[in-house]
């Protein structure tokens, strides 16, 4: 049975609570010092074990060792063991200097992180009461609006709702982020969640004159899941699909293999250069000059609410003819 709710999730990064090195770093030196110690001592056994088969096979005296060659020799030995322990300590405080720029760099990390949802969090309410106001406005509510001020109306509704979905998009990055995205363990049927996708869809796809095709078998494919952040998944995959497409449409096909569904969304836009598949699913990235102003942020939410119901998310494209984003999850009753 897939478990969604449980699946892996990133884990904040640990906060250290003193300048000085942490107590949950220190299992990783002494980790990284035991290894290390491992391999020194090996490599300090091939010189003496040379010098013993030397002496054992007597290819020099013993006498070597008496009078002014005995002290270079013992100084020779000296110098050797200082250097190794120099080598050692050296390499002890490179580990330490790493773990700790390791440390400062996670707490930064998480510091930018619970800036990142504060700000988002704080910003959601005046959003959603600019948003009510001006929809009042635009409904006439507080009177009729003439040809000029419907136009700036217009603009700022749909300035105001990119800022609110950009919000949301942050605001969802940074509690997947903190592993706190709450996840419902739902009864999910992908025939509907597309369908619901698809009716979302159809006015803005006949605007744009773009058609839509799905392929989906009759028996139920059915899994155990949040319901509503995949729609979130499917939703993304097709506002993409809209938004970078001109011309043709997009097709959409769900397939059962091996304990897992497949869903496949395919447009015919410009498509993804190979080397820009991996990268469109790293925050914040864009690839190409097509399509709207977008947040770089819905593949990468995409591809964590997959990755929590165990699932996988990869893009396959041809330049000039076309993208196709798939989605695997494991099936109910699978995994
Ligand atoms: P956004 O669409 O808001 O920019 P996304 O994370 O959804 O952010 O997508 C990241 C980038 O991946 C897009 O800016 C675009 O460059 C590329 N991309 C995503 N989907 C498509 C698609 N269907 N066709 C072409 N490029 C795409």
């Amino acid at each position: 049975m897939a478990k969604p709710a449980e699946g892996p999730r990133r884990s904040p990064p640990s906060v250290p609570r003193s300048p000085n090195l942490p107590q949950t770093e220190l299992p990783v030196v002494s980790h990284l010092m035991s290894r290390f110690n491992v391999a020194f001592s090996l490599m300090s056994i091939i010189p003496l074990l040379t010098c013993f088969y030397l002496i054992t096979v007597r290819f020099f005296s013993i006498s070597i060792l008496e009078g002014i060659n005995g002290i270079y020799f013992l100084l020779a030995l000296v110098i050797a063991l200082l250097g190794l322990f120099a080598g050692q300590q050296l390499i002890r405080d490179i580990i330490r200097q790493l773990v700790e720029a390791n440390t400062k760099l996670a707490r930064l990390n998480e510091q930018q992180a619970a800036f990142v949802s504060n700000v988002s969090h704080e910003f959601r309410s005046p959003l959603a009461i600019f948003k009510g106001s001006l929809d009042n406005l635009a409904d006439g509510l507080h009177g009729p609006l003439t040809p000029d001020q419907q136009e700036p109306l217009q603009m700022c509704q749909k300035e105001v709702n990119r800022l609110a979905r950009l919000v949301g998009d942050l605001l969802d990055l940074s509690r997947i982020e903190a592993g706190k995205l709450p996840m419902q363990r739902q009864d999910v049927v992908l025939q509907e969640t597309l369908s619901a996708v698809g009716k979302l869809f159809g006015g803005l796809l006949r605007e744009r004159g773009l058609s839509l095709a799905m392929e989906l078998p009759e028996e139920p494919a059915r899994l155990v899941g949040d319901r509503d952040r995949l729609q979130q998944v499917f939703v993304n995959l097709f506002a993409n699909g809209v938004k970078f497409t001109e011309r043709g449409g997009l097709r959409v096909r769900l397939l059962k293999d091996s304990g897992a569904f497949q869903v496949e969304v395919e447009d015919t836009g410009p498509g993804i250069p190979q080397e820009d598949l991996e990268r469109v699913f790293d925050k914040f990235e864009r690839v190409g000059t097509g399509g709207e102003e977008g947040s770089g942020l819905g593949l990468p939410i995409a591809r964590d609410i997959v990755e929590l119901h165990r699932g996988r998310i990869w893009a396959e494209s041809r330049l000039g003819q076309g993208s196709r984003f798939i989605v695997r999850l494991p099936a109910a009753g699978t995994g």
